[in-house]
């Protein structure tokens, strides 16, 4: 059944967009290179120019493009050394169902689908509170640090009790509500679904700022109040994904349902200013331009200023375009480059002055490219990312797990120190040893492994959503 956002992405056009925004400077690539070189902070200007290899030639210039990776390896090198850094986790999703509609996304099913009175078909799912508890305590013992989760928007999710109260009263459709009983799983609400997962010291990290929105859609409360509930519930730390690209006019074309640019950044330094962690995304290489992406970035680290280092890793995600609306109805032909994914990689390490980490994911870029991305400026390689479902949904040709084995044998075939860390990077741990090698930081880990290989390809997962 097609649903809102394939309509949507129909309406758009196949042969580009008129931005305000776009990539023209008066900044020249050498002087943007030198500042980089010397450490001096980058302006938005300085940043296209490098994220371009220079608005004075067409296409990337290969010989620059080498000039800018090896500044961003050289500052990777001064500011966090040779460690490559990896988090034994958990992905578990709660529901797939949401009527959001971001044409980028591959995730969810139109949550129509799951109502108890429907005939539609889908192949998605929603777990209720017990249920993910189950999935959790299953893997706690296995040696988990950490549980990611991120989720659809579901209708009948609400904060708490009291929450849906409120909704029960509102127009649903200005609140995007129907009570959970019209569903045929309940997924009880998000104070219990963290209660849930935040099983004996496990390390919980959830509730993007966009979940954050629809925990709270339909009354007065602010961000803080949400996320310190959520927080009392046994939230540890604030994926910092739903952010896409974090200018307007490209939300208003791939995700006009979602929050604002704004609206996210409250949201994120309203988790910060209660004591959660924070992560911080970029999903790129779909209809926005390289002057998107820096001003993306000069967003993230001014927002790092506001919340006083909170943000502990930058996360560049490279768009996925399998399956999307958008790649589906012609708005765009594919994803980006890997000249493109390196050099948001070498530009974020460089512009991103005040953020430690920058990450490589191997569940976007593959082993191989993942691994390269090491040296372009990224020290940090995702995690183990486990998951007990069977149906694989994200289109992504990359497998849903790695092993701590393969972990250490990647890292070290390019020169580099394994080290497991926690989410905060505040514990970290330098794998030696014989193998076979395990998670020792989980609060259950004792050096076994988590799983063998052949079991962790058999597991399978249950996708991430596209910018997760
Ligand atoms: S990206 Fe998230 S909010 Fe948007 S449609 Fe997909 S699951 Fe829903």
């Amino acid at each position: 059944m097609a649903d809102s956002s394939e309509h949507a992405a129909a309406d758009l056009p196949t042969d580009g967009f008129d931005y305000e925004h776009v990539p023209v400077t008066d900044q020249s690539f050498e002087n943007a290179l030198a500042k980089a070189r010397n450490g001096e902070r980058l302006a938005v200007a300085d940043g296209i120019e490098l994220i371009t290899t220079g608005t004075d030639v067409d296409g990337i210039d290969q010989s620059r493009k080498e000039l800018v990776l090896e500044a961003a390896d050289r500052r990777r090198a001064e500011v966090v050394g040779d460690e490559v850094t990896f988090v034994a986790n958990l992905n578990n999703n709660v529901t797939t169902a949401c009527n959001t509609g971001c044409l980028f996304c591959n995730f969810k099913d139109t949550a129509h689908a799951f109502e108890a009175d429907s005939d539609v078909e889908h192949a998605g799912f929603t777990k209720t509170p017990e249920e993910s508890r189950e999935v959790v305590e299953s893997m706690l013992d296995r040696g988990i640090y950490e549980v990611t989760s991120v989720s659809g928007l579901h209708p009948g999710f609400a904060l708490n009790e009291e929450h849906h109260e409120i909704l029960r009263e509102s127009d649903w459709k200005e609140t995007n509500y129907k009570p959970p009983e019209r569903y045929t799983a309940d997924p009880g609400t998000y104070v219990e679904q963290m209660a849930a997962m935040s099983v004996g010291d496990v390390h919980l990290h959830s509730m993007t700022p966009e979940e954050a929105y629809h925990a709270r859609r339909g009354t007065d409360w602010s961000y803080e109040e949400v996320y310190g509930e959520l927080q009392d519930a046994g939230l540890d730390s604030v994926p910092g994904t739903a952010a896409e690209i974090l200018v307007d006019e490209v939300r208003d074309v791939i995700c006009p349902g979602k929050i604002r640019t704004d609206d996210w950044l409250e949201a994120m330094e309203a988790a910060a200013n209660v004591g959660l962690g924070l992560t911080a995304t970029i999903m790129y290489g779909h209809v926005e331009n390289e002057a998107h992406r820096v001003l993306h970035l000069d967003k993230v680290r001014e927002l790092q200023e506001r919340v006083d280092g909170a943000i502990t890793e930058f996360v560049p995600l490279s768009f996925i375009h399998q399956s999307t609306p958008l790649y589906e109805h012609g708005v765009v032909d594919g994803g980006a480059s890997d000249d493109e994914d390196e050099l948001i990689i070498a530009v974020s390490r460089l512009y991103l002055d005040n953020v430690d980490h920058v990450q490589s994911s191997w569940v976007k870029y593959g082993d191989e490219q993942g691994l390269k991305m090491l040296n372009c400026g990224a020290d940090d390689f995702m995690g183990t990312i486990l998951s007990e479902e069977i149906t694989k949904r994200a289109g992504g040709e990359y497998g849903e797990f790695r092993s701590f084995d393969r972990y250490v044998e990647m890292i070290r075939a390019i020169g580099r120190t394994p080290v497991e860390r926690s989410t905060d990077y505040e514990q970290r741990r330098v794998v030696d040893g014989e193998p076979p090698y395990g998670p020792e930081l989980g609060p259950c880990a004792d050096g076994t492994p988590l799983l063998r290989e052949d079991e962790g390809a058999r597991a399978g997962g249950d996708g991430l959503a596209a910018d997760d």
